[in-house]
């Protein structure tokens, strides 16, 4: 199957299970999650209509995509994989948001690295759901002080929350780690309901669901699919 055949087909099972639960497809992202793969399949994608790229590490989005993003204005690129403090400058350079924001101390980083920045970098917190993830703030408590950091850096743009829900077959632990996600969610807007201040709906993102799971993230609420697999087939290395 070409790249452009799987987004199509992808979409109209988004647009399916948004009608089927009374849900607009329009306020759902569909991300290209492009790690381990190469320039021919990020223009694909393009030519297939997508505009938004994830990818897991900084060193490889570096060797693809300054390039395809002169190339192609209008991409956005988000980093989904956990940051390393000694990499935030270039990674703050580099994408449009970081997901994978789980530590304090890399909140303030990035929102020192912005300060003197004429456009927000865009943020969302991670939150550790599933057995199988190491990565994201363990729970609620945390969320809160996490937003509070935030908040302080004018530059950074609190946009929501994202997770990885657990590696498995059993689709009521995969639910479960979605509603987690929903319910800090609610959570954090009724704490902060000014997040989001550069002119979106406050904490109107919530980055969850990939190739195996997506249907479910839907049904709970997602808004940003991350999809590598069912776009650009299997990985072929790493
Ligand atoms: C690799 C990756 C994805 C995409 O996974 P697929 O199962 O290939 O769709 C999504 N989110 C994160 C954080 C990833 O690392």
């Amino acid at each position: 199957m070409t790249v452009g055949d799987a987004l199509k087909g992808l979409y109209e099972r988004i647009d399916r299970v948004c009608r089927r639960i009374g849900r607009d497809p329009a306020e759902v992202r569909l991300m290209g999650v492009s790690k381990f793969h190469g320039p021919q399949a990020l223009e694909a994608a393009w030519q297939g209509g997508l505009r938004l790229f994830g990818e897991s590490r900084v060193q490889e989005a570096e060797g693809k995509f300054p390039g395809f993003i002169r190339e192609h204005p209008g991409t956005e690129l988000h980093l989904i994989g956990s940051l390393q403090r000694n990499k935030a400058r270039r990674a703050a350079s580099l994408f449009d948001c970081i997901q994978s924001v789980d530590r304090n101390e890399l909140i303030t980083e990035l929102g020192a690295l912005t300060v003197d920045r004429d456009r927000p970098l865009m943020i969302l917190l991670e939150l550790h759901t599933g057995e199988d993830s190491k990565s994201g703030y363990p729970g609620v408590e945390q969320l809160l002080s996490a937003a509070e950091t935030a908040l302080a850096f004018p530059n950074l743009s609190l946009e929501g929350l994202m997770t990885i829900a657990p590696y498995t077959e059993d689709r009521e632990v995969i639910r479960a780690s979605f509603r987690a996600l929903a319910s800090a969610r609610d959570q954090l807007r009724r704490r902060f309901p000014e997040a989001g201040r550069f002119g979106k709906a406050p904490w109107s993102c919530l980055s969850m669901g990939m190739s195996g799971d997506f249907e479910i993230a839907l049904e709970e609420g997602s808004t940003l699919l991350r999809i590598g697999t069912a776009i650009f087939g299997e990985r072929t290395y790493g």
